[in-house]
């Protein structure tokens, strides 16, 4: 065995909505544990994936995006709990995307990190997207701001860089031993990784405006010997909204209802029964409880 000491702890992956972070969780842990689309908010939780490797245990923590908090109460609450993510990891990553540089919303990313004492590195992602020399500017600006100890150039959708990347960081982890068990990829419930799937189908496949007034509530989660049992129950805020996601016939449900049950039974490894309800509940983000999806 090596004569390291072992090592573990936390990496918060923080940014503005869609720079990646939740594209480069999934790359790192292999799997399909955080839900990804190019619509903002899609990530409402912090989601954390185990990482073990011979020397280290390190935690990734996906956050929701950083947006204007001013903005709604909802969007406040997924500040507070990107702020928070922050505050509790021993490492903070701040993603900013390639080809846009920095823009003014990465701001508030750029000030958490300015007020933490915490190690941190910029993770510019979606390299793909641009020439090499294209990034050197960035770069550049990034090492200005002398706020990180690394710059690392990534892209998460084709794995470039992305292990130098999990290196790296793991090296800033405190010594310690491993704080979960090595044999689980994520801690968070199954129940509430299963709605952030049926939330994901409902975003995709719907308009625009729903990924803000749309949320998922696992109502039982019943494992049998060889099937899963899941009631979701997905809430909107007006009528309207009730039949886009139902649809004609119920074509659109049926559309969200199977592709969610693939999705988990590829995850799962076992049959899943998924049935999902529809009801409109007018200000439903108001009650906290609605946030957690479990
Ligand atoms: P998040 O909001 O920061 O979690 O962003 P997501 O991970 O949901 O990604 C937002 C969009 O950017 C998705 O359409 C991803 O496929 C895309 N994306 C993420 N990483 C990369 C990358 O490295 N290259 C390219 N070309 N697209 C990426
Ligand atoms: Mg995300």
């Amino acid at each position: 065995m090596s004569d390291q000491p072992f090592r573990s702890g936390f990496v918060a992956l923080l940014g503005r909505p869609n720079v990646g972070k939740s594209t480069l969780f999934n790359r790192i842990l292999g799997e399909k544990i955080a839900i990804t689309s190019n619509k903002p908010q899609t990530t409402r939780n912090r989601i954390r994936g185990i990482h073990n490797a011979p020397g280290a245990q390190t935690v990734f923590v996906d956050t929701p995006g950083l947006h204007d908090p001013r903005k709604k109460d909802l969007n406040r609450a997924m500040v507070a709990n990107a702020r928070e993510a922050a505050v509790d990891a021993n490492v903070l990553a701040l993603l900013i995307s390639a080809k846009d540089g920095f823009r003014e919303d990465d701001e508030i990313g750029l000030d958490l990190v300015r007020n933490r004492e915490q190690p941190s590195v910029l993770v510019i992602n979606k390299i793909d997207q641009i020439l090499r020399p294209e990034v050197l500017p960035v770069i550049e600006k990034a090492a200005a701001l002398n706020l990180f100890k690394e710059i690392i150039p990534v892209s998460a959708l084709k794995g470039d860089n992305v292990t130098h990347f999990v290196e790296v960081v793991t090296k800033m982890l405190p010594e310690g031993p491993a704080l979960f068990p090595t044999d689980i990829l994520t801690d968070q419930a199954e129940r509430i990784w299963a709605a952030e799937i049926v939330r994901e189908k409902i975003i995709r496949h719907t308009e625009e405006e729903l990924p803000y007034s749309t949320t998922v509530t696992v109502e039982t989660f019943e494992e049998d010997k060889d099937l899963i049992k899941i009631r979701a129950l997905i809430l909107v805020e007006r009528d309207s909204q009730k039949g886009i996601v139902i649809g004609r016939g119920g074509s659109m449900l049926k559309r969200i209802g199977s592709e969610a049950r693939r999705d988990l039974e590829n995850f799962l490894g076992i049959k899943v029964y998924l049935e999902l309800f529809v009801r409109v509940q007018k200000e439903w983000w108001r009650n906290p409880e609605n946030w957690n999806q479990g």
